[in-house]
């Protein structure tokens, strides 16, 4: 789970992620740590557009050197992308992509938030960008980031001075960074924001600059400096015991689904960023220059810092208990003072610290990982007073519930308390999932209806447990969330989050359900109990047309947990049709129709998402030859699944294991996305793939990246092939058939410009952009005031078989159930099957 050991190295008191997790024990170290950022009263904000945008080496010096609060805002969550580590893609892939940048901040110690922009795929240019999204609503989310969180300085990851350079979302974070920046000290704008807070205008707004904006280091060595800051950001902390930049890549790391592991930096290392609004400081080295960062920045304040810069100069790192009554004195100050922006921000950071010096364990655990509700749960409290101060234990209580114990114990040292909690889920309480995917949004937008939500990273726990405790005669509240711990044999100790879920949640097991032909198909629906003992009906919503064998069916579950799976036979039309399938679930008189989604990586807490439980129904009219596909798994497609659909029987070649020979018996292979960026045994088979080929084979390679291993794809192809950049974005840019008599469009399916219709997210990507003669192009395709494209999908014979090369993002569209994609598939496939199928013509 989420033990990773990136918390030994470094403990991040005020940015803990929401979610669950291990509860954090601080060294004297740490602790001294997080009281030197106590006692900076400064914010900077980082903008950019992409989970992995973000420059960790800033954010960490920022925070961890400079100790000033540091928030990522990351415009998306990063839905458009790929996934290098399972299956999980779009409003998935953004669940997974939040939780690592959740990850990376737990690392280097910043916070996270969002807007509710969503990542619908490579943007050229930021006009396009700002058309798709809602740039009002973005920017006015940016706006409001700004108000709430009061940065004195903006950072922003991108250049706004070069439309059309980099992704479109890249320099339209950086626009927006820098309207907002003027946007949110004007009372005009956006105004309906300010009945829950008010305008405020930061003091300078930077550009990240690096060589690499200035086209190479050279150009960067010449370039005039005067308006830049340097900064060293390897600087090394004794406290933690590692360099800057060693936190940074360690939080780059957690960006593990985009394949981001690397190996850690240290020693000296310079970072640039460039003054765009506000004045130039005059020491070059300081961001926040005339800004008064120190406890007197508040009213009141000063008394505060008297007592905590004390602490942390005179810091007892043997016994840091000695300075609770200290602590408790300046928390009694800081409830007192006026300005609520720095006590709702000091205040919890304070008590972590507190609770540290203490050495306080408190932990609320539920017996059950998930409850539902109506229903009563038990919840284990553990408190223990591991330092010896005199700390009574007043109440336990979980906030938003009647739930309450009260004690008035005396914590003796080092004895533990348990006790045990009866928590009422109430009947109205809201299931557990992300808050940005309850309501259905548009591709550039996710709906949010619960204002206090938009820019949260994650949706807030379901519970939190309220400790009362008296410190040195101060009773002081620290929340904890419900979480749940248990073990594993083979695992050891393990937390995750506890959650709310529906009774029973229902799944298909395929997204998209294909329909080659009029036959019908059985199609199971997999109940999951909520709850034991779980009853009720399940029947299917089909669209006009379709029909089921059976209206309802009754059924019964008896364990939480167990699936069920029933199984309709559903007779598709005959003519081609397309809708979709949907369960109604009754149980108890409620009805039910989610599916339910659990993302689990050992590098974030495990995620619940529940999402509509539907799926796409197709009905084709598609021709095939052939039978056995061999296919070689690369970064991870849907595709083997989408060819058992359409009848194919698909066999997964072990690549460590191929062999000259036995490739003959398929009669095509498929090579996986990306197969040759992540598979390093594959260009030592190469030679096989190419004899299978030359014997008569059908190779079908899909897309790899130009980027990596770049001298390897001199063998990628039997003739000379070159990988690019290039790709079409637009999903509706328009196709021309510009090879109207090969095979590939003709047979066995013929293949017309209306195929390309209904395709998803963009037409493909890293399109080969020079080839030899050998390659035949059959498609042409450009987005809209770009030359046009012949790359995307290439042919050539080789000896008595065929290679295929293709960059269209079939790993996209089967998935998605679009029709014409699997025609040109299975034409694909069929490839050199139509002289077979010319001769029994003749034969006759
Ligand atoms: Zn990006």
């Amino acid at each position: 789970m989420h033990k990773f050991w990136a918390f030994l190295l470094l403990s991040a008191v005020i940015s803990l992620p929401l979610n669950a997790q291990k509860p954090k024990n601080h060294t004297s170290a740490e602790i001294y740590h997080e009281l030197q950022k106590l006692n900076f009263l400064g914010t900077a904000l980082y903008v950019a557009a992409h989970p992995d945008d973000e420059n960790t080496r800033l954010i960490s010096y920022l925070e961890n050197e400079v100790h000033a609060r540091t928030i990522y805002l990351s415009l998306t969550r990063g839905d458009g992308g790929q996934n290098l580590i399972g299956p999980e893609l779009r409003e998935l892939l953004g669940v997974l992509r939040t939780q690592e940048l959740l990850a990376a901040r737990s690392v280097d110690g910043g916070e996270q938030r969002f807007t509710r922009a969503n990542d619908f795929g490579y943007s050229k240019h930021p006009d396009e960008t700002h058309r798709i999204w809602n740039k009002e609503m973005v920017l006015g989310d940016v706006v409001k980031t700004i108000r709430q969180l009061k940065p004195d300085v903006i950072i922003n990851r991108f250049d706004h001075r070069s439309p059309g350079s980099t992704h479109g979302h890249h320099t339209s974070s950086a626009m927006l960074g820098v309207e907002a920046f003027d946007l949110a000290s004007d009372s005009n704008a956006y105004s309906e924001q300010l009945n829950a807070m008010d305008t405020w205008q930061p003091k300078r707004l930077f550009f990240n600059t690096s060589w690499w904006f200035y086209g190479s280091r050279e150009n960067f060595e010449k370039a005039d400096k005067s308006n830049l800051l340097q900064l060293d950001v390897g600087v090394f902390y004794p406290e933690l015991g590692v360099s800057n930049n060693e936190i940074a890549s360690l939080a780059s790391s957690q960006h593990l689904c985009q394949g981001f592991g690397r190996i850690s930096t240290r020693g000296s290392q310079d970072e640039y960023v460039e003054l765009i609004k506000g004045s130039l400081p005059e020491d070059k080295t300081n961001l926040f220059e005339g800004i008064d960062t120190s406890w007197s920045r508040i009213e009141g304040g000063a008394a505060i810092g008297e007592i905590l810069y004390n602490v942390e100069n005179n810091f007892d790192f043997k016994n840091p208990a000695t300075h609770l009554p200290e602590l408790v004195k300046a928390y009694n100050l800081l409830e007192s003072v006026k300005d609520d922006h720095w006590k709702v921000l000091k205040s919890p950071h304070l008590k972590e610290i507190i609770l540290g010096c203490a050495g306080l364990y408190l932990e609320a655990s539920a017996e059950n990982a998930s409850t539902y509700p109506g229903a009563t749960e038990k919840v284990n409290i553990e408190a223990l007073n591991r330092a010896g101060q005199n700390i009574t234990l007043e109440s336990i209580s979980i906030t938003g519930t009647e739930t309450k114990l009260d004690l008035g114990e005396n914590l003796d040292k080092n004895q533990k308390q348990n006790h045990e909690l009866q928590l009422k889920v109430s009947l109205d309480k809201a299931h557990t999932s992300p808050y940005w995917l309850k309501e259905e949004g548009s591709l550039g937008m996710y709906t949010v209806n619960d204002e206090t939500l938009i820019g949260l990273p994650e949706t807030p726990e379901a519970y939190t447990a309220n400790f009362k405790l008296t410190i040195d005669g101060t009773t002081i509240d620290f929340q904890k969330p419900v979480i749940h711990r248990y073990s594993k044999p083979d695992k050891g100790e393990l937390y995750e989050p506890f959650v709310v879920l529906p009774k029973v949640t229902a799944s298909f097991e395929d997204d998209v359900m294909i329909f080659a032909d009029g036959k019908p198909k059985q199609i199971p629906v997999a109940l999951r109990a909520g709850k034991d003992n779980v009853s009720g009906s399940v029947g299917l919503n089909l669209p006009e047309g379709w029909k089921a064998n059976e209206t309802t069916k009754q059924f019964s579950i008896e364990k939480k947990g167990e699936v069920k799976t029933m199984l309709f036979e559903v007779v598709p039309p005959d003519n081609e049709s397309e809708g979709f399938i949907s369960p109604i679930l009754t149980v108890e008189g409620e009805q039910y129709d989610k599916k339910l989604v659990e993302i689990d990586y050992s590098h974030i807490p495990k995620q619940s998402v529940l999402l509509p439980a539907k799926a796409k129904i197709v009905r084709l009219n598609i021709q095939k030859s052939g039978e056995h596909i061999g296919y070689i798994v690369g970064a991870g497609d849907k595709i083997p699944e989408s060819l058992e659909q359409i009848g194919y029987q698909v066999h997964t070649i072990d690549v460590d294991n191929i062999q000259k020979g036995v490739l003959d018996k398929y009669d095509a292979i498929v090579v996986g996305i990306r197969a040759y960026n992540v598979v390093d045994q594959l260009k030592f088979k190469q030679p096989i793939l190419m004899e299978y080929v030359k014997n008569g084979g059908n190779l079908i390679v899909q897309y790899n990246t130009a980027n990596r291993w770049r001298s390897q794809f001199e063998n990628i192809a039997p003739y000379s092939l070159t990988l690019s950049r290039d790709r079409v974005t637009d999903e509706q840019a328009p196709v021309e058939i510009i090879a109207k008599n090969h095979a590939l469009v003709n047979f066995p399916n013929s293949i017309t410009e209306k195929d390309f219709d209904g395709w998803v997210q963009e037409r493909g990507l890293y399109f080969p952009n020079e080839w030899s003669e050998e390659f035949t192009p059959i498609l042409s395709m450009n987005d809209k005031g770009e030359a046009q494209k012949k790359g995307s999908l290439l042919v050539a014979p080789y000896g008595e078989g065929n290679y295929i090369y293709t960059g269209l993002s079939f790993f996209r569209e089967l998935p998605a159930g679009v029709s014409g994609a699997y025609k040109l598939f299975a034409n694909m496939l069929s490839l050199g099957k139509e002289k077979i199928a010319t001769e029994n013509e003749v034969k006759g």
